[in-house]
């Protein structure tokens, strides 16, 4: 994922790397990946969408506006409700 962002020309940082589902009373840690440039945001999203997206089923529809996916059937993003346009995996 860094690679992929870094290839994009976004800087970026990944912590929890090889975090776990918790044991006993630990918490769940995710991954997690943060932007250096607040102007980086939307490019990132979508960078990580197209990274996503394969291993979303076929037809998902990518959100330009929020960069959400969505089923195949939505005609507007679930989250910002933005109409969807084209299918990002035909
Ligand atoms: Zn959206």
């Amino acid at each position: 994922m860094i690679d992929r962002l870094s290839e994009a020309g976004i800087p970026s940082v990944l912590f929890h790397q090889n975090a776990s589902g918790g044991l006993g009373d630990l918490p769940v840690i995710y991954p997690e990946v943060w932007i250096k440039r607040d102007m980086d945001l939307e490019k990132a999203i979508g960078v990580i969408n197209r990274f996503v997206s394969r291993r979303l089923p076929p037809g998902t529809r990518l959100c330009r506006q929020c960069g959400e996916s969505n089923p195949a059937t939505f005609e507007i993003c679930w989250q910002c409700l933005t109409p969807l346009a084209v299918s990002a995996t035909d």
